[in-house]
C-alpha cells in the first residue's frame, strides 16, 4: 500500500482563492483589508517568513503594512507600536513575527494585540474561545491542519487522534479543535513524558506530529491505513524534513502530508483567512 499524499499546497491555493473572493466582496462594500506585519531584529528565517506573508497578502488583494524594529528595541517600543496598530482603522489584522530577539517577552507583546485584530489567533482571549468551543480567530497551523483533513474528506468524528507535541502554538490548540463539538474526535495529547509513545501512536486513526524532531515518527508508530499529518519543519544538512520519516511511513499509512508542501503552506493561507475574517467582523 502507498499512502495518498495530501497536498497542503493544493489546499492552500483553494483557501487563498476563497480569501481573494471575500476581499473583493469587501472592496465592493467600500472596505479595503489591511494586514500589519511587525518584525523585530535581524533573524534571517523571520525575515523570510515575513516576506512570504507580505507577498501572499498582496497576491490576494490584502494591503500589507510593514513595520520593522531593531534588535535593540525595548519591550515598550514593541508594545507601543502594537497599540498604535490596534487604533489604526486601516489595519484589520496584526502579525507579530515570533520569536522576539533577546530578552523581549513575546507572550506579553502578543497580549498587547487587540483580540479582534489577532491574525495569528494566539491572544489568550482567542485561545480561551477555543476552550469554550466558540472559536473566533483560531491559530493558523492547527486550523490549517484541519482544513487539509476537510479538503480530502477525512472524517474526524469518532476518530481516535493522537497529537504528539503540546505547544500553545500547535499541538494544544489542535487537540482542542479536534475534540470540539464540531469535530468530535477522541484526542490524546502526547509529549516528551508520554510512556510507550510508539504503541500509543499506533492506536491512532489520525496521527499528528508537532514535535520538532527530524523524522522521529517511523513506520512502527503508525497504524496501517492511518492518516499522518506532519507539522514539523526541521532544517537539516539533507534539507527541509518533517517530524515523520516520510519514505518509511508512506508505505504503511493511508494518507500523509509531505514536507515541504504540506502543513507549512497552510499556515500562511490561514493567516490570510483570519485577516479577512477580522475585516468582515469589523465591518459587521
Ligand atoms: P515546541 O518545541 O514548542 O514543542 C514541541 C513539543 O514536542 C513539546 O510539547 C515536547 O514535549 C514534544 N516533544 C519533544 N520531544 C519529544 C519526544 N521525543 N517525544 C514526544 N514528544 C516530544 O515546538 P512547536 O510546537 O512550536 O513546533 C513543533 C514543530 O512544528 C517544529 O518542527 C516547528 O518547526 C513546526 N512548526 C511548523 C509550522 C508550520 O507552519 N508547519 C508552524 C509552527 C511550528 P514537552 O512539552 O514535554 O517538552
Amino acid at each position: 500500500m502507498t499512502a495518498k499524499v495530501l497536498s497542503g499546497a493544493e489546499v492552500a491555493e483553494s483557501v487563498l482563492g476563497e480569501v481573494e473572493e471575500r476581499v473583493r466582496a469587501l472592496a465592493a462594500r467600500g472596505k479595503s483589508v489591511g494586514l500589519a506585519t511587525v518584525l523585530v531584529g535581524e533573524d534571517p528565517a523571520s525575515h523570510v517568513y515575513v516576506r512570504n506573508k507580505r507577498r501572499t497578502a498582496e497576491r490576494v488583494g490584502i494591503t500589507s503594512i510593514h513595520h520593522e524594529l531593531g534588535a535593540d528595541a525595548s519591550q515598550e517600543e514593541v508594545e507601543s507600536l502594537i497599540r498604535s496598530l490596534n487604533d489604526d482603522p486601516d489595519v484589520d489584522g496584526i502579525l507579530l513575527q515570533l520569536p522576539l530577539p533577546g530578552d523581549l517577552d513575546g507572550q506579553r507583546a502578543v497580549e498587547a494585540i487587540s483580540p479582534a485584530k489577532d491574525a495569528d489567533g494566539l491572544h489568550p482571549m482567542n485561545l480561551g474561545h477555543l476552550v469554550l468551543d466558540t472559536p473566533v480567530l483560531a491559530p493558523c497551523t492547527p486550523s490549517g491542519s484541519i482544513r487539509i483533513l476537510d479538503h480530502y474528506g477525512i472524517p474526524t468524528s469518532g476518530a481516535n487522534v493522537v497529537v504528539v507535541g503540546r505547544s500553545f502554538l500547535v499541538g494544544r490548540p489542535l487537540a482542542i479543535l479536534l475534540g470540539s463539538k464540531d469535530r468530535n474526535a477522541t484526542v490524546t495529547l502526547a509529549h516528551s513524558r508520554t510512556r510507550d509513545l510508539p504503541a500509543l501512536c499506533a492506536t491512532a486513526d489520525i496521527l499528528v506530529a508537532a514535535i520538532g524532531r527530524p523524522e522521529m515518527i517511523t513506520a512502527d508508530y503508525v497504524k496501517p491505513g492511518a492518516t499522518v499529518i506532519d507539522v514539523g519543519i526541521n532544517r537539516t544538512e539533507a534539507g527541509l524534513v518533517g517530524d515523520v520519516a516520510f519514505d518509511d511511513v508512506v508505505s504503511k499509512a493511508g494518507a500523509i502530508t509531505p514536507v515541504p508542501g504540506g502543513v507549512g503552506k497552510m499556515t500562511i493561507a490561514m493567516l490570510m483567512a483570519n485577516t479577512v475574517s477580522a475585516a468582515e467582523r469589523r465591518l459587521g
